[in-house]
């Protein structure tokens, strides 16, 4: 089974991908982790990823091809983070035929609360919410008591302009899957337990046909 999973920044994706790689004994390949390993280990293809993904910019296809193309198995994966413009969805498709793309629906509104509200502890890294994971004490975490600090890319200007770039990369990859008749909608604003039984759903449904 070969499958990829969409969503808006903050949509879960990556915690979703992770279950179903669990349920389904499927590899779980995301490029981001590909890209961030790459980085950090000094590679050749790290030297040229850092300029970019410091900037929050998407590595050009080639690249980021490269770098996917020898951890790719032959049968069983889902994608996380890939393919993300229609050039490495037609790149994907020479190496691997998709049985599914699933895609999590969530609104502007929703990704802007979920991601403007994120708080990240400036010490320890533990990550908080406004509303939907509070701190017991406003403003300093709960593990080791530093500040909490709002990440650059999480305000809400940049997440509008994330969103807008997300959109437009997005939609001829949706449209392209849509042709294949392999798209299947996700409502991703449900508990995490609820997104993933939906997805599960589809992918037992698909492995009985
Ligand atoms: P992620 O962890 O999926 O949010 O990815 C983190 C960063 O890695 C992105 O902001 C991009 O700079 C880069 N990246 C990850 N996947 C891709 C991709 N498929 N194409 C281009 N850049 C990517």
């Amino acid at each position: 089974m070969k499958l990829a999973i969409f969503g808006p920044p903050g949509s879960g994706k990556g915690t979703q991908a992770k279950k179903i790689a669990g349920r389904f004994s499927l590899r779980h390949i995301s490029t981001g982790d590909i890209i961030r390993e790459n980085i950090a280990s000094n590679t050749k293809l790290g030297k040229k990823f850092k300029e970019y993904n410091d900037k929050g910019l998407l590595v050009p296809d080639e690249w980021v091809f490269e770098a996917l193309r020898p951890t790719l198995p032959k049968e069983k994966f889902i994608l996380d983070g890939f393919p993300r413009t229609i050039g490495q969805a037609r790149m994907l498709d020479t190496l691997a035929t998709l049985d599914m793309a699933i895609m999590l629906k969530v609104s502007d509104e929703e990704v802007l609360e979920r991601i403007s509200g994120r708080r990240v502890c400036s010490s320890c890294g533990k990550i908080f919410h406004i509303k939907f994971r509070p701190p017991e004490k406003q403003g300093f975490c709960d593990a080791c008591g530093s500040s909490l600090v709002q990440r650059k890319d999480d305000t809400e200007e940049i997440v509008k302009s994330r969103l807008s770039e997300y959109h437009s990369q997005t939609k001829p990859i949706l449209e392209f899957y849509e042709d294949k008749k392999i798209l299947y909608y996700v409502d991703g604003e449900k508990s995490i337990e609820e997104v993933f039984s939906a997805v599960c759903f589809f992918i037992e449904n698909s492995i009985s046909k």
